[in-house]
């Protein structure tokens, strides 16, 4: 079921707590949790008019729920779109919106730098269905320009992008798309609404992975995609209707709870982003450093200019004159760690680090891992709500003792 932006001309923060369906017959304040997987219809004729859809009312788990729809209105309202469909994972989301929009023939042209399923699922599975695929660079718009074909339906980009935090210009792209008669669709995972809302840049399609800071604290696994009401109804509805990709009456309430806090969130673990990239560009042991809110980024303007923050995730190299050196000096790093996580997830409020080239990079050759520039070295922190200071200590035990 799509939501509909409950209450216009209300803030962000208040939509937050506020957007949601209906009270039920009870008054409760809070979003009731409505484990159900039927609903007893009022009447014979009733029910064939919900099943025609030309009435309102829930009929099946699979085709909506009263607690799903409220996590869908409320993120809808937060992303400034008419509607929104949630899904069981971000991936299910994507999956959703390929299998809607696209059929053989039809051309996607997407980001090099994108989640690396993201890759997979268009650039290999779906082309096993007959769809098409360019992969470009994330900063470069001429290349997005010059990768449009007269059958591409579709321009997917992500931004800033894991793990290197590249960021694209949405307002470019948006463009390059409708004057291609195409769709632009923006995964929007690391910025979210609080920080970055690409509907307001032209965006026509928002993707989340509601794992990450729409739940915030590492509970739930989730998905969802922002549009317009008609995009949502004629397009998305029905495939997933038949196709069940659907969020979990439970994982729904989880992030309907989380997005009450997004906003402060995404702000004070920002604020700590920043301030650990600028306290590790200035550490001895460190090459380099790859955060959008700093001045040494190559989009930093672009940045500024898009996003109210710089996101929680930064990535950086530590220092090392060769590939295996560098390995053994990033693993140090992260196997001495006493308070921060190892663990491959991000939008938590605890801080995770991971180590890329040897996990969601794994599987590239080492060429194809220059290529994408995620060097031997490189560590990524997404930060969590820790104490700065325990933060940079845990990190600097390792970083003060690389030999
Ligand atoms: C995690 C992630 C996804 C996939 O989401 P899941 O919920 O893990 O399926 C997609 N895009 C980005 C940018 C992500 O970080």
């Amino acid at each position: 079921m799509s939501g509909k932006q409950a209450k216009d001309g209300l803030r962000l923060q208040t939509l937050a707590v506020r957007a949601a369906v209906a009270r039920s017959q009870y008054g409760e304040n809070s979003e009731a949790l409505y484990l159900t997987s039927g609903y007893v219809q009022p009447s014979a004729e009733a029910s064939a008019r919900r099943f025609a859809g030309e009435e309102e009312g829930y009929t099946y788990g699979r085709s909506g729920n009263p607690t799903v729809s409220s996590m869908e209105q409320r993120l809808a309202a937060l992303e400034g779109t008419e509607a929104c469909m949630a899904t069981s994972s971000g991936m299910s989301a994507i999956m959703l919106m390929c299998f809607s929009l696209l059929k053989a023939g039809d051309h996607v042209v997407f980001s090099q730098s994108m989640f690396g399923s993201t890759i997979k699922l268009i650039g290999s599975e779906f082309a096993r269905f007959g769809v098409e695929s360019t992969a470009v660079p994330q900063t470069d718009v001429a290349a997005w320009k010059a990768a449009i074909r007269p059958n591409t339906r579709l321009l997917f980009a992500e931004t800033p992008t894991n793990p290197l935090t590249e960021v694209c210009d949405i307002a470019a792209l948006a463009d390059l798309a409708h004057n291609a008669g195409a769709l632009l669709a923006v995964d929007n995972c690391f910025a979210t609404p609080a920080l970055q809302r690409p509907i307001d840049l032209g965006a026509d399609i928002i993707t989340h992975s509601g794992t990450k800071y729409l739940d915030g604290q590492g509970r739930v696994m989730a998905g969802a995609l922002c549009a317009s009401e008609k995009m949502v109804l004629e397009k998305f509805l029905p495939v997933q209707k038949n196709s069940g990709m659907i969020l979990s009456p439970f994982n729904a309430w989880v992030v309907l709870k989380g997005l009450e806090t997004l906003d402060l969130r995404m702000r004070a673990q920002s604020a700590l982003a920043h301030e650990l990239a600028v306290w590790l560009e200035q550490h001895p042991a460190v090459a380099r450093v790859y955060y959008p809110g700093l001045a040494s980024h190559p989009q930093y303007a672009l940045s500024k200019k898009q996003m109210s923050a710089g996101g929680a995730v930064l990535s950086f190299e530590v220092k090392a004159s060769n590939p295996e050196q560098a390995r053994a000096r990033a693993f140090h790093v992260l196997d001495t760690l006493q308070t921060l996580s190892l663990c491959t997830n991000l939008g938590d409020t605890k801080t995770l680090l991971t180590h890329p080239a040897s996990t969601s990079h794994g599987k590239l050759s080492e060429a194809q891992r220059q290529a994408a520039g995620i060097a031997q070295g490189l560590i990524r922190v997404a930060v969590g709500l820790e104490h700065p200071q325990d933060v940079q200590d845990d990190l600097a035990r390792g970083l003060n003792t690389l030999t």
